[in-house]
């Protein structure tokens, strides 16, 4: 790496992380359109019904960004990355509706826990491993949040992705990342089964599992009751949060991925200062 001031690469991995929650905005969208066409097209291959005439959604790439009510493609202006919308005032240029609030926030967000993600590790390989991690995480909690799926099209690579790295070693040693997915994607899996047996509900699906899995590849077995326990502190706090506000009627089900990415986020970039501050606070050491 180039010898620059660590406060340039901070604010480099800031300006691509606008750049990339722009994208990563396309993808919380058009993935789970693009899932959900795919899934009918089969459906009706194996009812042998003939093929659907709506044609299917746009691709996630290819397509230009347009206002998704007048259809007007976006200026280059518009396109910009959260300064775009702040400059609207949250509004379409050419037909006045409403843009989400969404955009401005998956864009401002991916640029923080980016400049954070290179403030942790410096300019280094484990920062871009690290982004990578952060880009998905919150692709996946978007498209939780949105639709209560979590694509095995992202969790699946994130997965691979941890076992490979574990090769180098990178975070982890490979025993430890192969034993930390097994743990990670059947302790859900467990919980899942025992709350099912019990209740005959379904507390949470397999993209949980799949995820914590793929968490428990990047950081090993270790850091998963952490994990789990803050990914309830955090679900609480917000659940709780919702429900006093009004925003959020309790028997409406919760995502519960976006917890988990975000307990697994924060357990990768502050995992060990927590722990240190924990026992710190509480007198174990
Ligand atoms: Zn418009």
């Amino acid at each position: 790496m180039p010898d620059l001031p660590i406060t340039l690469w901070i604010t480099f991995a800031g300006v691509l992380g606008l750049l990339v929650g722009s994208f990563l905005n396309v993808v919380i969208l058009r993935l789970p359109e693009r899932m959900a066409a795919g899934w009918r097209q089969e459906a009706r291959d194996i009812l042998e019904l003939e093929a659907e005439a709506a044609p299917m959604p746009p691709g996630i790439v290819r397509e230009p960004s347009h206002c998704p009510q007048c259809k007007h493609p976006l200026s280059v202006l518009d396109n910009i990355p959260l300064f775009g919308w702040l400059l609207l005032r949250g509004r379409c240029r050419y037909c006045q509706m409403r843009i989400s609030i969404q955009y401005p926030l998956v864009e401002l967000l991916t640029a923080v826990l980016s400049a954070l993600v290179v403030w942790k590790f410096g300019p280094s390989w484990p920062a871009l491993a690290g982004l990578v991690l952060t880009w998905t995480l919150i692709a996946l909690s978007g498209i939780d949040f949105r639709t209560q799926l979590l694509p095995d099209q992202l969790t699946l690579p994130l997965l691979w992705l941890g076992l490979l790295l574990a090769l180098l070693p990178m975070f982890v040693s490979a025993p430890t990342s192969i034993i930390g997915a097994a743990i990670g994607y059947l302790s859900l899996w467990s919980v899942y089964w025992v709350f099912k047996l019990l209740t005959g509900k379904e507390g949470m699906g397999y993209g949980d599992f799949k995820l914590l899995a793929a968490l428990g590849a990047w950081m090993g077995p270790v850091s998963l009751l952490p994990i789990i326990l803050l990914s309830s502190l955090i679900g609480a706090l917000v659940g709780g949060g919702l429900i006093v506000l009004q925003r959020h009627q309790r028997e409406v089900p919760m995502p519960f991925g976006p917890f988990i990415a975000a307990a697994g986020w924060v357990w990768f970039v502050a995992g060990p200062d927590l722990l240190q501050g924990y026992m710190h606070l509480t007198g174990l050491r």
